[in-house]
Parts: structure tokens; C-alpha cells; sequence
């Protein structure tokens, strides 16, 4: 096993590390120009974004530890002083390769020949042309929004603007569901940055009024002093705005309300999310100084790890004067003074041209982000920087009065509770003792050593613990409830450590960073992300429980582990609403709502369910309950299996003879759709059903995913259209666009309940029902797990249906919908919900839904072409 990092999905904070940045390099070449039918929101390894990057990092940092510098392994007999100056001498040679480093005032002169060129390195004097581009403005809240002149911003657009600004100006968090193809995030951006702007406006405005008022305060002062020094009796007073001129200073009433405008967050779920935010703020008629945050792995141009870097980049000395060994850290500012061209003409960049002049520059694109993050107006960052305590604190970020404006929010909670919990495998534990003690006893005297010494006894005491926890309790997971969270915390250290000791030696190592080699540095900081998660745990244990176990499920793989596990996201959600302005939550799925508010802990008094832009004839939504109910009993066992399967088969068949275009079929797990395909062999259906559309499936895990794309959208150019099976909460349900033909039907079959036997999922529901939770109202451990189901469900139905003149079918198949009343659709998203029908037949809705495909199908042709008795019009 090559991963070192004693904290397993944590490792996604490793990946950030210390410092702002990046985005990764492969993501920034220009996406295909041709046909955009299917559009992949996050690529496939968005849902595992984070921990697909850390593992990259990891990779690179267990192939690269315990080389030090170049080809040279550690040695642990070498004394440590000679180790760090051969490290030095090594760097030394590595400049030669690496810089061919020219300082600012090469730069300046470069600049000022224009586009001049010296040696390797170019200088991009960036031409503009002119904006000839025309925008409308309108008065939202107070606030003067412009919007491009060729989009009226529909009813949709208009709400989420309105909402949001109400917001901002109010200070308070909002909710606004808006379904996806609604123009969300454009009305987003214009809205945000108008805002802003009045913002700017009006902090600008109070403090010329407030410079000018002190002058006059002033002249006042010295008149009235004057006087009073010279004996007068009864001198005048003046007065102006909050002041008297006997008063001793200048204290106006209104100096509180003079600030700094506010910086806003703009947040999505993924870096792939955040390049289409950045193609659509092109759009708008506003510029922002803006940034980018991601890690340094995604970023570096000669595929370092932190580690690695910061050996490269030394010192702050050798930083401040950009005499480092990396000369693509040598080069960065020329990247950033590129970007900030951008802003003085009133334009903005995407990733593409940030990595265009990244490349011509040959300047590091993560440090170029980084320099111009300290002064942006705006920054854009994927959410869970913000609710990752251990990010948030590695990365230094000040959400002190921002607003933070969050789309594709619908996965906040998870993400809280993954960013306040800590997993730990007794393996990468162990390898943490191992390497800090090699260098731990070097100097016995130092401090930088005694820290180190302080953090292997932090890592020894956890490891004996847990493994001493295994022998005596040798089950496969088990969990420890809340009330014995605070014992467990305790008995782990005996009182010997403090983890909140731990975390105070951080601003110490991160001044020592440079003098230590990369693996220390790397168990230095998984030791600060655990040791925060266990002060958290320790000071609020009724908000954690604890699992561990010989099989504990770590990343994908069962380990003898610890998993620190937090049970309310307002653990990490909380702080940031502390200390931020407004948050804002969007999504198409945020339904429901009212789960939302009490899991995060913060009150959200705006809450917006926008309609669809899409007009309702352009919708058939349909309850089924042809097959029955989807439940574990009636799709298991060899009998009931196999009729399910015929069942489900032939009701597919029948509606491919009518629907056009692709079919989407979301089942609940994948060890399902692999029984339906056994079956469908067997019986023959799987021939029929490939003679109607292309068959496609879903694969576990991320490999061949691009491939089984690129073969649904052959299958749908081929005519006949494809037919994909896949699950709820998979890729294909999370992060692609099946727009127009790529998708003219969804099938939802069953209800996507999490497995109950997880025992992280058991746990959660039983935490939401102990007395604690009831009393501050929280929502049941019940209706937890159905909000989770339902979200999952409407993420699913929210794949087709992507612009304004789009029209598909859903369908939720499922009896048990049909059953069950208005309770069970009462989580569906409102577009969805407000839809609903239901045919008594499986022949009735068939013809039904032929007749609306007939329809759309007829109206999308010129008009001189049409059928005017097939021209159906659905009252
Ligand atoms: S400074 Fe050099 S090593 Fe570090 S991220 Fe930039 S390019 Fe990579």
C-alpha cells in the first residue's frame, strides 16, 4: 500500500495543503468544439474530485519519498545537517534546469518594448479589442443589473437575482431551488457582481463623505483651540455631522458604517464546475479582479507534489526575491500581471487563457493565482475549501464579511460532515512513526526537533491505542455513540497528548516547512488535520460518533481503521455562517428544503423554488406503478429477480418503440442492472430491446466512463438512439447534461434509499433520533434518510430538460408512489411535482406519451413543413 498519510479521505486537504491556487492543467485545454449534446458537468472524477487529486498527490509523493531532491535516497545514517546540505546543493544543480530566471526589471523593460522576447522567456504585452458588446440594465433590489441586451431574463433568472440580492443586502442566508437550464448561473454572476458594485459605490461614496467631514472636523479644532488658547471666553462651537469642534476627537456617528467592500465566494461543487462559471462570467458585462483556489497538484506545471515544491521554493527569502530552484515560480508574477491586464480593460479570463499565458509565460500557475487571490474582489472555489476546516485553515481563508454564493449546493451537508471528520488507517499511522522517528532524535535541543518529537508521540500514542482497541474489541466496524466520544478522545492520549496542542505548534511548522524534507512535512500535516478533528470531537462529542473496527471502509478499501465521524454539518457549516455575510445555497435539487436549514444549523429566511423555464407542455411526468414496488424483496431471489427483470424489460420495450432519441434508466444499485443484463440475455429481451435503441450501461468506478458516453452519444447519432443504465448518485445521474435528443426520457426505478446496512448511514439515523436531536428540532433519523433518497431522486429526474425549448418524459416507476399518496411525491421537486399524472393503463400512457413526442417533434419543424393534423395540441 503506497499511501503514507495517516488521514485517508483527509488526504483531500493534503492535496491543498498550504496554499491557494491552481486548477488542474489537463482540464484547461479547450473543450471539443463539436456537438455538446452531452455535457459533462464534472468530469468523471467530480464526485471524487478531491480524493482522485489526493491520490494523484499521494502517488507522486510515495513514488518520489524517501528520495530527497533529485535521484538521492534518504539515508538514515547520514546526519540530518548534511542531509539538508546536500538538499541545498541539489537545488542548486535542479536551477540550472529548471531557471532561466530574469527579475522584474527585465520585465518592465520588456514590457515597455511590447511583445519582446530575451532568451526562453516571452512577455505577452495582451491586446484588446474593442467591447462592442451591448448590455440592458435593469433595477433589481436597489440594485442596477446588467444583463446582456440579447437575453431577457426570464421569470427564473429574474427571482434568483431578486432573492439573492435581497440577501446580500439583508445579511441573512437564502435558499433558491432553481432547476438546471434556467440560466441559473449567469443570473448568478450578474447579480453578485452588480451588487458588488453598488457596494463599492456606496462604501466609496461614505468615505469621501467621511474624509471630508475630518477636514472640516479639523479646521474646526484648531479654530476653536486657537481661541480657547488665546483666553477667549465663550468660543463658539461648531458642529458638523456627529461632531462639535470642543470634542477631543473625531468620532462621527456614521464612521461604523464606512468599510471595505465586500469580497464575494462563488462557489460550485467541482473545478470542471467552476471553468463553465468562468466561460459564463465572459458573458456578463462585468470584470472583476477575480481568482481562482484549487490545489498546487492540479496546477504545477512539472508535476510536483507539496513536498516537492517546497523544497524547491526554499525560504521566504529565496521566495521574496524569486530566486528559487522552480523557475516557473521565479516567473509567476509576469502570469498574474498578464491576468490583472485582463481587468484593467474591463474583460475577463477563463482557464483557457489563464493557461495560454501560464505556458507562454512559463510562470506558475499556482502561485500566479495565489498572488492575485490576496487582492480579489471575487474568488471562485470549489465549496468544500470553505466547509473543510482543515482547508479553510491551511489555505488562510478570511470569510470575514463575505457573501458566499454556493451553486450546485445540493451536496452541502455531505460535505460539511466529510470536511469535520477524520478517517485514519492503523497502517499509515504506523508509517508516520516510522519516518518522523528517524528524524525526530537528531537534536535533542532545537525546537524545530522537539515539535517533531511532539507530533511522533501524538502518532505513537494514537497507533498503540488503536491497536489495542482492534485486539480487544477484533469486529468488523463498530460504532461508539456520542456519549462515549469524549472517553474514547481521552483514553486515546491517557492525558499525555493534547490535540489542541497539536494544533498550536501549526504556525511554528509552518515556518519550519522549508527545513524539512517532503515526507516529514507531508505526516507533519495529516498530524494537524486529525488533531483538529479531535480537538473538534473532544470539545462538542455530542456532535461526532466514532467508528472503527478491522474492516472499516476507508477510500473504497476495508482497512483496520478509526473513523472520526461527524454527525451534523453545522458543525463545519455554522462556522463559516459566523463569519460570512450571507450565504447563498442554489441548486436544481435542493429539495426539501426544510431539512436543509435544521441539518446546518443556520436559519435561511429566504427560500425560493423557482419555476422551470421550460413551458408544461413540454413536460410528461408520469407515476407508474406497472412493475410493482421496487423493493429489496420483489428484485432479489431467483424467482422474484427474474420476473422483476422480464417486467422491467418489457415495459422498456414498449416505450422505446415511441420515445425518440435516448432513453436514461436510473436503477438503485449496479449489482441490479448487472441481474437485469443476465436476465435480458437469457430471455431474449436483450435482443429486442437492442433492435430499438443502443444498449449502454454504467460502469462501478470512473475507468471506461468517457468511453461509455462517447457510445451512447454514437448509439443517438446512429438514429435509432441508446438506452443507458445507470444508478442514482452515479456519474452519469450527478454531473452530465443529457440535453435535446441526448435524452428525451428519464426512468427512475425505485426509490435510491441508502443501503441501511452502512454503518456510517445507521449511524446518522440514529444519531438524528436520540433525545438531543429531537429537542433541537432536527428532522428524524427517518425523515434524514427519505431527504437523502429524494435528493438523490431529483438529481436523477434533473438530467434531461436543459434549455428553454427542450422536452422530455420522466417517469417514476415505482408502485409505491402511487400508493402512498401525495406523502410520497412531497419531496419531488416542485417542477416535477406540479406535473404529475398518472393512466390507468401501461397502453393508455404509451399512447399518451407517442402523442407528446408527436407533437414536439411536429412543432420542431418549419412551419411550412408541419402536419397540421398531427399538430396535437395537449390542452
Ligand atoms: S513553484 Fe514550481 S514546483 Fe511549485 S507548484 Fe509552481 S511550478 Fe510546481
Amino acid at each position: 500500500m503506497d499511501d503514507a498519510s495517516p488521514v485517508g479521505a483527509n488526504d483531500a486537504r493534503d492535496a491543498v495543503n498550504d496554499e491557494v491556487s491552481p486548477v488542474d492543467a489537463s482540464r484547461l485545454k479547450r473543450r471539443d468544439a463539436g456537438d455538446d449534446s452531452i455535457r459533462v458537468d464534472d468530469d468523471a472524477d467530480d464526485a471524487d474530485d478531491a480524493p482522485s487529486d489526493a491520490r494523484r498527490a499521494r502517488d507522486r509523493t510515495s513514488d518520489a519519498s524517501p528520495s530527497v531532491g533529485r535521484g538521492r535516497r534518504y539515508e538514515p545514517e547520514r546526519s540530518i545537517k548534511t542531509y539538508f546540505t546536500s538538499k541545498k546543493s541539489e537545488a542548486d544543480d535542479d536551477d540550472e534546469t529548471l531557471g532561466d530566471d530574469e527579475d522584474d526589471d527585465d520585465l518592465e523593460t520588456n514590457k515597455m518594448r511590447g511583445s519582446g522576447r530575451r532568451g526562453k522567456r516571452k512577455w505577452i504585452d495582451l491586446k484588446f479589442e474593442k467591447d462592442e458588446r451591448e448590455f440592458t440594465t435593469r433595477s433589481i433590489g436597489g440594485v442596477s443589473v446588467k444583463f446582456p441586451a440579447d437575453i431577457k431574463p426570464h421569470p427564473a433568472q429574474m427571482m434568483a437575482m431578486s432573492s439573492m440580492i435581497r440577501a446580500l443586502n439583508n445579511q441573512e442566508n437564502a435558499m433558491i431551488e432553481s432547476p438546471t437550464g434556467t440560466g441559473k448561473t449567469l443570473a448568478l454572476l450578474c447579480g453578485a457582481l452588480a451588487w458588488q458594485e453598488e457596494e463599492r459605490r456606496r462604501t466609496h461614496s461614505a468615505a469621501t463623505k467621511l474624509v471630508l467631514e475630518r477636514r472640516k472636523y479639523e479646521v474646526a479644532r484648531q479654530k476653536y483651540l486657537t481661541a480657547v488658547k488665546a483666553g477667549k471666553k465663550d468660543v463658539a462651537i461648531e458642529t458638523g455631522e456627529g461632531w462639535r469642534s470642543s470634542d477631543d476627537r473625531f468620532l462621527p456617528a456614521n464612521e461604523g458604517g464606512v468599510g471595505t467592500t465586500p469580497k464575494i465566494f462563488i462557489c460550485s461543487r467541482t473545478h470542471s464546475q467552476l471553468e463553465q462559471m468562468l466561460r459564463e462570467l465572459k458573458r456578463t458585462g462585468y470584470a472583476p479582479r477575480f481568482s481562482v483556489l484549487s490545489s498546487r497538484q492540479r496546477l504545477c506545471a512539472i508535476e510536483k507534489n507539496d513536498a516537492e515544491c517546497q523544497e524547491l521554493i526554499g525560504n521566504d527569502m529565496s521566495r521574496r526575491t524569486k530566486k528559487t530552484s522552480c523557475g516557473h515560480y521565479n516567473r509567476h508574477s509576469f502570469v498574474s500581471k498578464n491576468l490583472e491586464q485582463y481587468a484593467e480593460n474591463g474583460r475577463t479570463w477563463d482557464m483557457e487563457d489563464f493557461q495560454n499565458i501560464a505556458n507562454a509565460q512559463e510562470g506558475c500557475a499556482f502561485f500566479a493565482l495565489r498572488e492575485i487571490y490576496e487582492s480579489a474582489d471575487v474568488i471562485f472555489a470549489p465549496y468544500n475549501y470553505l466547509f473543510d476546516f482543515n482547508i479553510r485553515r491551511a489555505m488562510q481563508i478570511d470569510l470575514r464579511g463575505a457573501a458566499i454564493i454556493i451553486d450546485e449546493g445540493h451536496n452541502i451537508e455531505d460535505v460539511c460532515r466529510t470536511g469535520a471528520t477524520a478517517e485514519i488507517k492503523l497502517d499509515s499511522l504506523k508509517d508516520a512513526v516510522e519516518t518522523l522517528d528517524k528524524y525526530a532524535h537528531y537534536d535533542t535541543k532545537s525546537r524545530q526537533f522537539s515539535l517533531l518529537r511532539d507530533t511522533l508521540d501524538f502518532y505513537r500514542r494514537a497507533e498503540a491505542f488503536l491497536e489495542r482497541a482492534l485486539l480487544n474489541n477484533m469486529r468488523r466496524e463498530f460504532t461508539i455513540p456520542s456519549g462515549g466520544v469524549r472517553d474514547f478522545m481521552n483514553d486515546m492520549f491517557e492525558g499525555h497528548v493534547d490535540p489542541r496542542y497539536i494544533m498550536t505548534m501549526e504556525p511554528e511548522f509552518a515556518r519550519l516547512k522549508a527545513e524539512f524534507p517532503g515526507d516529514v512535512i507531508k505526516h507533519i500535516t495529516a498530524a494537524m488535520n486529525m488533531a483538529s478533528v479531535f480537538s473538534a470531537a473532544t470539545e462538542f462529542p455530542q456532535a461526532y460518533n466514532v467508528v472503527f473496527g478491522t474492516n472499516v471502509n476507508i477510500d473504497g478499501e476495508e482497512c483496520f481503521g478509526l473513523v472520526v465521524l461527524c454527525m451534523q454539518p453545522s458543525m463545519a457549516f455554522r462556522d463559516v455562517a459566523a463569519q460570512a455575510r450571507s450565504i447563498v445555497l442554489t441548486s436544481g435539487t435542493l429539495s426539501p428544503m426544510d431539512t436543509f436549514e435544521l441539518e446546518l444549523g443556520a436559519p435561511f429566511p429566504i427560500k425560493i423554488e423557482a419555476p422551470h423555464v421550460v413551458p408544461r407542455s413540454h413536460i410528461h411526468v408520469e407515476l407508474s406503478g406497472a412493475i410493482g414496488e421496487i423493493t429489496y424483496k420483489a428484485t432479489e431471489g431467483d424467482v422474484q429477480g427474474r420476473k422483476f427483470a422480464e417486467n422491467l424489460g418489457r415495459y422498456l420495450l414498449t416505450y422505446a418503440n415511441v420515445i425518440p432519441g435516448g432513453m436514461l434508466v436510473f436503477l438503485p444499485k449496479y449489482s441490479l442492472i448487472e441481474r437485469l443484463l443476465r436476465e435480458w440475455h437469457v430471455d431474449g429481451l436483450f435482443a429486442k430491446l437492442s433492435d430499438k435503441k443502443y444498449i449502454c450501461v454504467e460502469n462501478r468506478g470512473t475507468r471506461g466512463f468517457n468511453e461509455t458516453l462517447e457510445e451512447f452519444k454514437r448509439g443517438n447519432d446512429r438514429g435509432k438512439g441508446s438506452l443507458m443504465l445507470a444508478v442514482f448518485r452515479g456519474k452519469v445521474s450527478e454531473g452530465i447534461d443529457f440535453k435535446d435528443d441526448a435524452a428525451r426520457a428519464v426512468f427512475c426505478v425505485g426509490i435510491p434509499f441508502p443501503n441501511v446496512k452502512d454503518v456510517r448511514v445507521k449511524a446518522k439515523r440514529d444519531y438524528n433520533d436520540a433525545p438531543w436531536c429531537k429537542s433541537r428540532g432536527m428532522l428524524s433519523g427517518g425523515s434524514w434518510y427519505r431527504a437523502q433518497a429524494y435528493r438523490a431522486y431529483n438529481q436523477a429526474l434533473g438530467r434531461c430538460i436543459r434549455h428553454p425549448k427542450d422536452y422530455a418524459a420522466l417517469f417514476l416507476v415505482d408502485a409505491r408512489f402511487r400508493e402512498g399518496g401525495p406523502y410520497m411525491t412531497e419531496n419531488i421537486s416542485k417542477w416535477i411535482r406540479q406535473n404529475i399524472r398518472a393512466f390507468d393503463s401501461v397502453d393508455q400512457s404509451v399512447r399518451h406519451v407517442s402523442d407528446f413526442f408527436k407533437r414536439l417533434r411536429e412543432s420542431e419543424k418549419p412551419e411550412s413543413t408541419r402536419d397540421e393534423k398531427e399538430n396535437v395540441v395537449e390542452s
